[in-house]
């Protein structure tokens, strides 16, 4: 009786461990078969503020061949429309009202169920990322975790979410978030534990800083990001902003005070941030990136220098058509140009594929040993 109910046990352990085995390898060859493209997208909104957007198999045929891989998220805040505020008027960014922004925290639902919805082979080529939570709540972690047991074999990593964002952070109701907020920590210690790839919104200083001048959050990220030397973290933007600038700095002052280049060659030959990535996505940065000659060559010899550090995304909204959404590509066509073939697929392809397939391993482990099924 023992020995049949052992030999049941192996027979069902094989046929689980087939199944498994037979499973992940067909993703990882979906994976692979996505390949193919200008780019994998690291940052990719799928609604906006009013949580509209676009229809996911809409954004699939959008991505067509182009685009092999995407990270896929909504935006956690919503903006209130406020009667008193604006009357009739609908507003659909957070520019355009008054009223405060809100933590929607069903965005996380939304995004596992237009995951779903998806056929094996397009679920391949998504990296759905969990964004509704408070990182000023010191709950906020238990909603990430409430989320990955809720949805199991759904999110790799989570973000894009905010601490200090020109114009938005002070519109949240509630308290302010803050780098130094331990509820932050908690979030970045579970992220560490769980696998989860970390997209972190934070301007690198104020809205239209001093020359000269040092960045204001520059100090507390670098310090946020020792503290969790174990998370894959991802700083969005590069720290930069429609109106938090590049670090400026005077020929009088260049001696004692570091350019923005200088400050993120200094991060990215810094071994206590080596688990530290920069995505360069956004049309805004774009902007700073080729405005003359001479910016496009400097942010080409960064990329060249350190190209296991930098990740192309779009940060496009809700695109409703190809030409929104591959315009900030084509806005890169003046570095891509001045890259070596190295440093060109790894921001635009490789190193999206080293962050997210670990994340995406190590998650999947994670629900495998937490979520009972
Ligand atoms: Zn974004």
């Amino acid at each position: 009786m023992n020995n049949l109910r052992v030999a049941g046990a192996l027979a069902l352990t094989c046929v689980v461990v087939t199944l498994l085995g037979w499973s992940v390898a067909e993703s990882r060859d979906a994976a692979q078969r996505a390949t193919t493209g200008d780019f994998h997208d690291a940052h990719f909104h799928l609604t906006n503020y009013i949580q509209e957007g676009a229809d996911i198999h809409d954004v699939v045929r959008i991505m067509g061949g182009r685009v092999g891989r995407s990270t896929l998220f909504g935006i956690p805040l919503q903006q209130q429309w406020s009667y008193a505020n604006s009357g009739d008027f609908a507003p659909t960014y957070y520019l355009q009202s008054d009223a405060p922004l809100y933590y929607y925290s069903f965005t996380d639902a939304y995004i596992a169920s237009v995951y779903r919805s998806l056929n094996a082979q397009d679920q391949a080529r998504f990296d759905p990322m969990i964004t509704g939570f408070n990182p000023a709540d010191m709950y906020g972690v238990d909603h990430i975790r409430r989320v990955l047991r809720t949805f199991p074999g759904v999110f790799t990593g989570i973000g894009e979410f905010s601490i200090h964002k020109e114009f938005v952070s002070s519109k949240v109701s509630g308290e302010t978030a803050s780098l130094i907020n331990p509820a932050l920590d908690r979030i970045l210690d579970f992220a560490a534990e769980a696998g989860l790839v970390v997209i972190l919104h934070n301007d690198i200083d104020m809205p239209f800083a001093k020359t000269d001048a040092e960045p204001v959050y520059l100090a507390q990220m670098k310090a946020l990001l020792r503290r969790h030397p174990k998370a894959s973290i991802i700083w969005a933007h590069i720290g930069l902003g429609r109106i938090v600038h590049p670090v400026r700095v005077s020929a009088e002052a260049a001696e004692r005070s570091p350019s923005h280049n200088q400050i993120v060659e200094a991060m990215v030959t810094d071994p206590t941030l080596s688990h530290v990535h920069f995505d360069i996505s956004w049309d805004e940065v774009a902007k700073y990136a080729v405005a003359t000659p001479e910016t496009t060559s400097r942010v080409a010899a960064m990329l060249n220098r350190y190209p296991d550090r930098f990740l192309f995304g779009t940060d496009t909204v809700a695109p409703p058509a190809p030409a929104p959404y591959f315009a900030v590509y084509e806005m890169w066509q003046p570095v891509w140009r001045l890259l070596t073939p190295e440093a060109s697929q790894k921001v635009r392809i490789g190193n999206y594929e080293r962050l997210f397939n670990e994340g995406r391993a190590r998650v999947r482990a994670w629900e495998r040993a937490n979520v009972k099924r």
